[in-house]
């Protein structure tokens, strides 16, 4: 359910192990709302590419292996691995969500999956023998197995247990966009990430002129819908302000950037009960992360894998259930916990940043190589070798 990441991904690993499949969307137009990029952490890379879905993909993006870390007084705090770099070569990949989306469905369909449109789950019924589902347009449909990845604000994981917590805003928005035509220079390879006196300022440059950036920035809760009403010319004024007397290109970026985009930030620490009765969760639904560690989009990937792993070696739709919730529930929210610790240290108090300024580098000295993060990047997994049970 939901054709975002996790859900094309799902469908193609399930696939692979036998299942019949059907990807149930709620937005009519594939392409809606999706705004700006993402990095897909090279955990994600490794377990696309271990289902035969990598390169393809991947290919409107380019690699991002290397963090370089600055103080918003120009002064660089040091560098860190974006990712690991794998035997092939292949690194963590930066693209616009809009190219990834598309380049996942378009892997389903290459593998014989119907996508279906405007097709809005509204509920489920469970009476022991499979899973009926049902839809916003009265429409319906039974199915064995029904994998809830319709995202952070998920329908399924509320019909499974109406009990669930609602998610936690992080107190941040992500403000960003792509500029093309700026006069920067490029830095192919690298994520510039500015700690500012008031906000915090990321981007990468692939190519002279193009320029993937973002801001964070600190906000009372407030919706979607609410920002979009901002408008782009707004954005510049308020974020041109926020970046004022910062080192680094934050303000000519911004100030070339035509569609500027913005999300209330979210996360998921624990979601209680990931499964029921043949229905089950699977990425931002189970454990949405925030965006600081770049992981949401490879945890979601890694889920689908796992969770066709133990479809395929686990007797029993419900026993593999368990399995996949045991060997994931661990490490995504470990993930999500890590992410919400490297949110909350952005744009600290004058205090905070002079001490910050003075300590990381050292620490960042310890962190340079990708060993240092290895329990991020390294998920363990295969697909050949058989599933952990439980
Ligand atoms: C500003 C921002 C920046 C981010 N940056 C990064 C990053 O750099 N790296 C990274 O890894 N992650 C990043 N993330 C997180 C990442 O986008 C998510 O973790 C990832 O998209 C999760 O994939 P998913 O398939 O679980 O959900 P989604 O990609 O959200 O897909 C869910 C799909 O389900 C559909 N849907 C929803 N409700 C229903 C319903 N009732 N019926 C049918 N369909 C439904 C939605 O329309 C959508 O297509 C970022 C998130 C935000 C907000």
């Amino acid at each position: 359910m939901g054709c975002g990441i996790g859900g094309p991904v799902a469908a193609i690993a399930l696939t692979k192990v036998g299942f019949s499949t059907v990807v149930y969307e709620a937005h009519l137009d594939p392409d809606h709302d999706r705004g700006s990029f993402l990095n897909t952490a090279s955990n994600g890379v490794d377990a696309l590419r271990l289902l035969g879905i990598g390169p393809r993909a991947l290919e409107a993006g380019f690699s991002t292996p290397r963090m370089v870390m600055w103080s918003g007084t120009g002064k660089r705090l040091g560098d860190v691995a974006n990712g690991r770099t794998s035997a092939d070569g292949s690194t963590s990949v930066t693209i616009e969500r809009r190219h990834l989306y598309r380049g996942l469905r378009d892997e389903a369909s290459a593998h014989g999956i119907r996508i279906a449109h405007g097709k809005k789950l509204d509920g489920l019924a469970f009476d022991g023998d499979g899973v009926c589902v049902s839809f916003a347009d009265g429409s319906s449909d039974r199915a064995d197995l029904v994998v809830g990845a319709d995202g952070i604000h998920s329908r399924v994981r509320t019909l499974i247990d109406p009990s669930c917590p609602a998610p936690r805003y992080t107190g941040q928005l992500s403000v960003g966009g792509i500029t093309r035509g700026a006069r920067i220079s490029a830095t192919p390879g690298e994520y510039h990430m500015i700690f500012g006196k008031r906000a915090f300022f990321g981007y990468s440059a692939p190519r002279a002129g193009e320029v993937y950036w973002f801001a964070n920035v600190a906000e009372p809760e407030t919706t979607r819908e609410a920002l979009a009403a901002v408008g782009s010319d707004a954005w510049k004024a308020r974020l041109g302000a926020l970046f004022e007397g910062d080192a680094g290109p934050a303000i000519e970026a911004i100030a070339a950037t035509e569609n500027i985009v913005a999300y209330p930030i979210f996360d998921m620490p624990r979601v209680p009960i990931w499964r029921r009765e043949g229905a089950v969760l699977l990425g931002d639904a189970a454990h949405a992360t925030s965006p600081s560690a770049g992981q949401g989009a490879a945890l979601a990937i890694e889920d689908a894998l796992v969770l066709a792993k133990c479809l395929r070696d686990v007797d029993g739709i419900e026993p593999a259930l368990a399995a996949y919730e045991a060997q994931r529930r661990p490490r995504v929210e470990k993930v999500v916990k890590y992410s919400a610790r490297v949110g909350g240290t952005k744009v600290p108090g004058p205090f905070g940043r002079w001490l910050r300024d003075l300590v990381m580098p050292y620490v960042l000295s310890r962190y340079a190589n990708s060993d240092a993060h290895a329990w991020l990047y390294d998920s363990g997994l295969g697909w050949d070798e058989r599933a952990e049970t439980g």
